[in-house]
């Protein structure tokens, strides 16, 4: 049995002057849902199942309207499942603005889900969807919040297949001098090690099912040794 580590009841908040983190829910196979921004700017990230209705209840109408960016950390379904359901409600409520959704080179659940979401409201959508592909190379900024996506390694099984690769990103969310690192669903890799260090906060999954690190997600023990080279740090995504 693993010991069951503290401070991983959603939602998991975290602010530092005017930048923040709402961690609404990560549960490996069922839903992720995160708000990251200032009182200025209001950047989704993952929208899992549910992620209208927390955001519904955290920020309200008004504020969900002046969404301006959907970050994707990857295609896999509890980590986008609630998309349809936001990008519908902001056509309801009638939003003018661009909404810009950045998803990883490669990433084929998201274009199917704009391609047939686009097919079914293309002629009355109040707004414009703007898709941005990204990889490392690609800093972002909004409003002084700096986005710097890193590659992280997340693989899946198809049955009786061999594991393959799925395009997969974390990113280092930075804001004067503060700096929140996000490693997505990743197993053990440089790239998550090296961005950790030094942030402010940290959010590591620890989704393996069992005490040792698979190629998919991480081992509570490793999470926790990655969470520690930054100054705090949250556990995420472990199993229910
Ligand atoms: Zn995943």
């Amino acid at each position: 049995m693993r010991a069951k580590p503290k401070n991983t009841e959603y939602p998991l908040f975290w602010k530092k002057d005017d930048f923040f983190i709402k961690i609404f829910c990560s549960i490996p196979s069922i839903a992720t849902g995160i708000l990251v921004g200032t009182s200025k700017t209001s950047i989704v990230v993952d929208p899992g199942d549910g992620i209208l209705r927390d955001l519904n209840k955290e920020i309200g109408p008004d504020a969900i309207l002046k969404i301006s960016d959907i970050f994707i950390s990857h295609g896999h379904h509890d980590h986008l499942g609630g998309i349809w359901s936001l990008l519908t409600y902001l056509s309801v409520m009638r939003r003018r603005d661009e909404l810009h959704i950045h998803y990883p080179k490669g990433c084929s659940e998201i274009k199917s889900i704009h391609k047939a979401f686009n097919e079914v409201y293309r002629k009355d959508l109040s707004y414009k969807i703007v898709m941005h592909t990204i990889s490392d190379e690609n800093p972002f900024s909004r409003n002084g919040v700096k986005v710097l996506p890193f590659k992280v390694v997340h693989k899946e099984q198809k049955e009786a297949k061999k594991s393959t690769s799925v395009p997969s990103l974390g990113f280092k969310f930075v804001y004067k001098k503060k700096s929140i690192c996000y490693g997505g669903d990743t197993s053990y890799c440089d790239s998550l090690v090296n961005n950790v260090k030094n942030s402010d906060l940290a959010i590591i999954e620890a989704g393996a099912e069992g005490t040792e690190s698979s190629d998919m997600h991480l081992s509570i023990d490793d999470a926790v040794k990655i969470g520690k080279l930054a100054k705090q740090f949250f556990l995420v995504h472990i199993p229910k």
